[in-house]
Formats: structure tokens, C-alpha cells, sequence
């Protein structure tokens, strides 16, 4: 249920709300409106009658919420989740661009690759310091100083910074080091982690399990909302299928499907949804056609060396391209895009992409 306290309810009224429902054995979940205060219920197990709530004090309305995410869920906010990071928005008209290496190698080729997707205007700088690999003799990630070379990419570049957190410890880490936690795939139903990352006081973008359905994926992101972390991005990234052609299936359909059930922003990645650096571009361009808020997307100045991922980076002048094709996108779909630093000419027309590729 839902309890949307009237204009103005006082702050005693909105804590009279809160500890009736306690009282009653259930839990309340304050969720931050444009312009209401709303009380989410849960693990009331039926135990509250809407009327005991209606007839309290202040309030203005309550609401039952039908889908099984009740945080997550487009009935429990009014509006759409904008999260601010720096000068950065996430969620609202501007497409924000995440690129960066799969993996964080180097002081050099982190910085390297820092500066040519800054210049090409992504706002935020990807890299993994912890890597969830496949094989236990693949690179691991650099770990701790890998956090602390993407600190030093944020103070020389001002980029904003996300990186993934594999466990409670590496997500301590990620938080004091960098802007946003990033939780994979792989780790997307890792219940502790969750709701050990809703406990940290830092942006998490919550990347779609290879297998999972768009109710566990949400029902995930209500284990950070749960605890009072209301600032969670998802991240559709591919799902397994029977296809051949690509390292997984960019579910591209599930963008206008969550923007419809849910109020959270949500950002695609077609790096690891395709897996292979020819087909990131054109996808990337389809999700921004879609409605994705974000793209996420890898880029590494020299692939064939990339201790991770080499196969699906773009070049940096492959990215520039990419940035240059999604600034003609936004104007067909009603967003805006951050363009080139300023003086910067983004170099096109190289025949690695094009739009009618
Ligand atoms: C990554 O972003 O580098 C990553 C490992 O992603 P995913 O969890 O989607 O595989
Ligand atoms: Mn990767």
C-alpha cells in the first residue's frame, strides 16, 4: 500500500503515519515525491486495512500497489527517479554517456582512454577495479588501486566515475573511491550485496541478471530501495538466448516496458550485449532510439591488447563517431545529449559506423 500524506501534512503527522504503521507489525518506507510525501507498506501480510491508515491524521489518499515491486513501481512515485551526480543528470532529458574500459589496467591507459571519451563528451567513466570473471585464471581486476587510478581520473578529468562491486568489502571500497556502484550480472540476485549497497550512501546502478525476468530484476533493485537507497539505476545489458550471431541478446524491448512499470531511470548496454565491437554502434543507437536514459558502452585505445573485453571495445574513433550519430538521435526522440568539450571536432565519417550500417 501506499499512504500519500496531503499538502501540507506536518512532519509530526508524516512520524504519526510512520510509527502507526510499525505499531501494526509492518515496515514504512518513506519515498521522496516532486511535490507529495508518500509512505510505502510492506510485510503487512494483510494485518492493515486501508481505512485504519485513511482516517489518520494528514493523510491524503491511500493507494493499494498491485505489481510485487512496490518501490520500484511507477504507482508508488509520482514522476521519474532523477538522480544528480556533480554536474551530471541521470533520468532526465539528457541521454547521459557512460564509456570507458571494461577493466581499469594501467595509470596510462586508464587516463588515456579517460581523456578521448571526455572529449567526445560522455559524462561518466567506466572501469572495472573488481572483475566477476568466467574463468578464475582470467585478469581479475586491479582491485584497490585500481579504485584509487579512477579517484585520480576524476580529479585530472572531473568525470563522474562508476565502477562494480563483486562483494559487501569491494562495495565499501567502490563507494569511497568512486561516484557510482556498479552490481553485474552476475551478481544480481546476491541478496547481501544488495542490500548492503541500499546501506551505502552512493548512487547503484543495477545491471539485469543473464537470466532473469523483468520482476526479479526489479524485485533486486527493491532490495537496495528497501533500505532507504533511492537512487538506483538498471542496466539492461543482454540476456542468454539461443543466438550465435552474438555474445547475448540486447533485450531492447525491455526499455519501453520498464519505463512504463517503473519510475527508475535505465540505461543500455550494448557492449556486453553484443560482445563484439561492429554491432555496439548500431545498438547503441537503437537504445537511445528506445528511450534508454544512458548508454553504457567500453572503449579501449588499443583492443587487441585489453586484458578484458578486447573484442567489444570501441576505439576511441570509433566512439567519436558514436557520439557524433547519437546527437542526430536525440533530436528524432525529444532528449539532449552533451556534445564535444568545446573546440573539440568529433572525427567522423570513417567508415567504421554509419548510420546506415
Ligand atoms: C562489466 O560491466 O564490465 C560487466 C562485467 O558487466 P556484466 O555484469 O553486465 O557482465
Ligand atoms: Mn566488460
Amino acid at each position: 500500500m501506499l499512504v500519500v500524506m496531503g499538502r501540507p501534512a506536518t512532519p509530526e503527522q508524516i512520524q504519526h503515519v510512520i510509527d502507526e504503521i510499525r505499531r501494526r507489525g509492518a515496515q514504512a518506507h518513506s519515498i521522496p515525491g516532486d511535490s507529495r510525501v508518500a509512505i510505502g507498506v510492506t510485510h503487512h501480510d494483510g494485518r492493515i486495512a486501508k481505512e485504519q491508515l485513511q482516517a489518520l491524521p494528514g493523510v491524503s489518499t491511500v493507494v493499494p500497489i498491485t505489481r510485487p515491486f512496490k518501490l520500484a513501481s511507477r504507482e508508488a512515485r509520482q514522476g521519474r527517479t532523477v538522480i544528480q551526480i556533480d554536474q551530471v543528470t541521470i533520468g532526465g532529458e539528457e541521454v547521459v554517456v557512460m564509456a570507458g574500459p571494461c577493466a581499469i589496467e594501467s595509470p596510462e591507459q586508464a587516463m588515456t582512454i579517460a581523456r578521448a571519451v571526455r572529449q567526445a563528451g560522455a559524462k561518466i567513466y567506466r572501469g572495472g577495479a573488481y572483475k566477476p570473471r568466467t574463468s578464475p585464471y582470467s585478469f581479475q581486476g586491479l582491485g584497490e588501486p585500481g579504485l584509487k587510478i579512477l579517484a585520480d581520473v576524476k580529479r585530472e578529468t572531473g568525470l563522474v566515475t562508476i565502477s562494480e562491486a563483486v562483494d559487501e568489502r569491494s562495495c565499501d571500497l567502490v563507494a569511497r573511491y568512486c561516484d557510482i556502484i556498479q552490481i553485474g550480472a552476475r551478481n544480481m540476485q546476491n541478496f547481501a550485496l544488495l542490500t548492503h549497497a541500499g546501506r551505502v550512501k552512493r548512487p547503484v546502478m543495477l545491471k539485469r541478471g543473464l537470466a532473469a525476468t523483468i520482476e526479479e530484476w526489479l524485485l533486486a533493485a527493491e532490495y537496495i530501495l528497501m533500505e532507504g537507497n533511492h537512487q538506483v539505476i538498471l542496466c539492461e545489458r543482454g540476456v542468454r538466448t539461443f543466438a550465435q550471431h552474438t555474445r547475448n541478446t540486447l533485450d531492447l524491448s525491455v526499455v519501453p516496458t520498464v519505463r512504463w512499470i517503473s519510475h527508475l531511470p535505465l540505461v543500455v548496454d550494448p557492449s556486453h550485449g553484443t560482445g563484439r565491437r561492429e554491432k555496439v554502434t548500431p545498438l547503441a543507437r537503437a537504445g537511445v532510439a528506445v528511450g534508454a536514459d544512458g548508454i553504457m558502452v567500453e572503449v579501449h585505445h588499443r583492443p587487441e591488447e585489453a586484458l578484458s573485453d578486447g573484442e567489444q571495445a570501441l576505439t576511441p574513433e570509433m566512439f567519436d563517431q558514436l557520439m557524433w550519430e547519437l546527437g542526430i538521435i536525440v533530436q528524432a526522440v525529444g532528449r539532449k545529449i552533451e556534445g564535444p568539450v568545446p573546440g573539440y571536432r568529433l572525427r567522423r565519417g570513417l567508415g567504421v559506423s554509419g548510420l546506415a550500417a
